[in-house]
């Protein structure tokens, strides 16, 4: 079992840190070896063992039309054929653009860059450049990539590896960084009558995702848009999951709010590397070479990357995409739904179009606080009986799982009776 995937990691071990190139792919949260994957096509992995995994995780959004997608392949391939990086601007990057505010209008000027950190270490700078303040509101539990002033209550990685922030930032800017509990009103409002003349830029996930998935109290996200005008702190959404995740308008859309600037990344490079930051047209003067906050790229609007970008918006754009991919994703939670209500399992499914985190705990999961009241251990030997059943989850409890455009009704009928029946054995 698994043979290769050992040897690999072993191999990549002496090369890599932790073996991997980003964390979480090591397993550290539920253990056993991580798989290393071969191929992927529609809705499933092969490991390099050649075992099938039905995939859940979709490279952590970026796979909403499932993998391989043949437009999306072959807008790549004829891209490849005709150069794949000139250091010069492109029609392609407008017309990427122009797709990407048509669903966010609240955009009214955009930059592409290579990843969702950098769009977010890019927009929280020009924050600061326009409001000219120095410190910066997040939620305790959002992520939002990993710069420097970022890495304070972020998420995941930390969450998972008991890190509530990372060596080598300094005290003295993390300390410009502060936090609220997400949900908190309370706290917020309390917060910004405190320290509000020297924020700049309140940034959250809409709907959290990197704590597992988050929803927001009816109203909280109106009341968050108020209060930020009310201080004159920028509202930054980061939509780097959500975005053409929740709809194609994302959580703004769905919520009806309009933020002063938005983070994107994950689904529109369709699993290229790929970033972008945008908002008002005011504050975006201010960014170089208009302005006079700086920020560049060598491979930002890269070729390759607006071609998958582009070939998968288009996709999007389809009139009922969201609705049929919902409609089979409500289908599937309902199936889990009925049956934890039916036994009064100590679980909550939280759920939010086609996005959704299972949370071993009995209490409602709504912030950082009540995520970490789940049961890891429960989590883990969950995800391994899930592996052994060739279904590929998130390996963290505090991370979400994606339905893709790919997976059928009949499909997820099945891994529904498969998980229910895996569930009933955990907690007899
Ligand atoms: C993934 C993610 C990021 C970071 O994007 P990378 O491309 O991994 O740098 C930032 N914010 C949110 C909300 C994310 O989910």
């Amino acid at each position: 079992m698994s043979n290769k995937s050992k040897t690999l990691f072993t191999k990549a071990k002496k090369l890599m840190p932790g073996g991997v190139n980003s964390p979480v792919r090591a397993f550290g949260a539920v253990g056993g070896t991580p798989r290393f994957v071969k191929r992927a096509k529609g809705t499933y992995l092969w490991d390099a063992d050649g075992k099938r995994y039905f995939d859940f995780c979709g490279s952590w959004g970026p796979m909403i039309l499932g993998h391989a997608y043949p437009k999306v392949v072959r807008a790549i391939q004829k891209q490849a054929a005709q150069g794949t990086s000139y250091g010069t601007s492109t029609e392609n990057e407008i017309v990427l653009a122009e797709l990407i505010q048509e669903a966010f209008p609240s955009m009214e000027k955009l930059r592409l860059v290579s990843s969702g950190t950098e769009a977010v270490m890019s927009a929280i700078r020009l924050a600061r450049g326009f409001t000219k303040r120095s410190k910066i509101l997040k939620c305790s539990g959002c992520y939002h990539g990993h710069g420097d002033s970022l890495l304070v209550k972020a998420g995941s990685g930390g969450a998972t590896f008991g890190i509530p922030n990372s060596a080598g930032v300094p005290d003295e800017l993390a300390q410009l960084t502060l936090t609220v509990p997400y949900n908190d009103l309370k706290a917020l409002e309390q917060m910004l009558e405190k320290e509000g003349k020297e924020i700049a830029v309140f940034i959250l996930e809409p709907v959290p995702a990197n704590i597992g998935v988050l929803l927001p109290k009816h109203g909280y996200l109106e009341e968050v848009r108020q209060l930020t005008q009310k201080h004159g702190v920028l509202l930054l959404f980061d939509e780097v999951i959500t975005g053409f995740r929740l709809a194609f308008g994302g959580a703004q859309a769905s919520f009806n709010i309009k933020p002063d600037l938005t983070t994107l990344g994950k689904i529109i490079g369709g699993g290229l590397p790929i970033g972008v930051f945008g908002g008002r047209a005011e504050i975006m003067a201010h960014l170089a070479p208009d302005g006079a906050v700086y920020q560049a790229g060598t491979l930002s609007g890269n070729p390759l990357a607006t071609a998958a970008g582009i070939a998968t918006l288009r996709e999007l754009k389809h009139p009922h995409f969201y609705q049929k991919l919902h409609q089979k994703s409500m289908s599937f939670f309902g199936e889990l739904d009925t049956w934890i209500k039916k036994r009064g399992a100590p679980i909550q499914l939280n759920r939010i179009g086609s996005l959704f985190t299972i949370f071993f705990t009995e209490s409602a999961v709504f912030d950082e606080a009540s995520a970490k009241t789940a049961n890891t251990q429960s989590y883990s030997q969950f995800f391994h009986h899930l592996l052994e059943a060739d279904i590929y989850f998130a390996p963290s409890q505090f991370e979400a799982n994606f339905v893709s455009q790919a997976m059928t009704a009949e499909q997820l009928r099945k891994i529904a009776a498969v998980i229910l029946k895996i569930l009933t054995r955990l907690l007899v």
